[in-house]
């Protein structure tokens, strides 16, 4: 049952953070307007089930007035509403108050600041703490988003004599990870990786959508185009048996959808992620429609 709708509000970004799953940098395009936030938001409510509704990038607060307006109508419809940022704007604490305590006034439900070393390098004073302390003094609800750069530690229970090599850190090894992270780090068999181990495809929980339509239920696997149907007879239409690749994820996750439209693949992935991300994007132009925008996957 949906109860979460995520707008990814622009994929722009002044980071360009090496572990980034959508690619955003200062130079990606794709920002909603606000008549395409309040057609989304229109389509939500018609769902019955959607409770909240999330402001994410990219960076939402580079469009702020469109994030202010976005949290104002989402409130005035009933939903719970929520941001993701990395709280870049934030030069001092009484300064990101002036730009949080609208986003209190307007009834924002929740802030999220991606607060570590891939945002900020090793400061200690970041923009995302100064950030978090202004909407802490506004009594905002807030958490923290904190992602290590990826370590590799060893199983114990194993016959081989260093046991089963673990990636820990928090990265998913998609998008820009993959490109940039992956050098150096333990792989295993293609064929071991039978199930998505993050998203439930079958009944999603929620998803992400962007300015050009996407229904993201994974970062670049769409659901269809909110432009073309809309969002709720999407929602109500999904069948993930019917979906030409969720259906071999759900059976028998990445290494399925390998083996089904016969994408050659190399001995080894770091994790599940690593190797769906690859096969989706070796499956692009089969599946335009589904594997999309292009931009996720680092092509233009
Ligand atoms: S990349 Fe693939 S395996 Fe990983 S969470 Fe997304 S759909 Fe699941």
């Amino acid at each position: 049952m949906l109860t979460g709708v995520h707008f990814l509000l622009t994929y722009k970004c002044p980071y360009e953070c090496d572990h980034c799953f959508v690619y955003s940098s200062p130079r990606a395009k794709g920002t909603f307007t606000l008549a395409q936030i309040t057609t989304v938001l229109a389509e939500a409510r018609k769902l019955g089930t959607v409770q909240t509704i999330f402001f994410e990038g990219g960076e939402p607060f580079l469009y702020y007035p469109l994030l202010l307006e976005g949290v104002r109508r989402a409130r005035e419809m009933g939903f719970q509403t929520g941001i993701v940022t990395n709280g870049y704007f934030a030069t001092s604490v009484e300064d990101a108050l002036l730009w949080l305590k609208p986003l209190q006034e307007a009834g924002v439900g929740a802030i999220s600041f991606s607060d570590d070393l891939f945002h900020s390098g090793s400061e200690e004073d970041t923009p995302a703490k100064r950030a978090l302390a202004a909407a802490q003094q506004l009594g905002i609800s807030c958490g923290v988003i904190s992602i290590s750069p990826p370590t590799v530690t060893y199983s114990e229970d194993n016959e081989t004599a260093r046991g089963e090599p673990i990636v820990g850190g928090g990265v998913r090894f998609r998008g820009r990870a993959v490109e940039r992270l992956t050098q150096g780090l333990p792989t295993r068999p293609w064929q071991s990786f039978t199930e998505c181990p993050y998203e439930n495809l079958r009944d999603p929980g929620r998803v992400h959508v962007d300015a050009y339509g996407n229904v993201h239920l994974c970062q670049g696997l769409s659901m269809g185009n909110l432009w073309q149907t809309p969002l709720s007879e999407l929602v109500r239409a999904y069948q993930a048996e019917k979906h030409p690749l969720c259906a071999p994820l759900v059976e028998g996750g990445p290494a399925e959808l390998a083996k089904r439209y016969e994408v050659p693949v190399g001995e080894g992935y770091i994790e599940a992620c690593h190797l769906c991300y690859l096969v989706r994007r070796a499956l692009i132009r089969r599946f335009p429609e589904y594997l999309a925008p292009r931009q996720v996957y680092g092509l233009l």
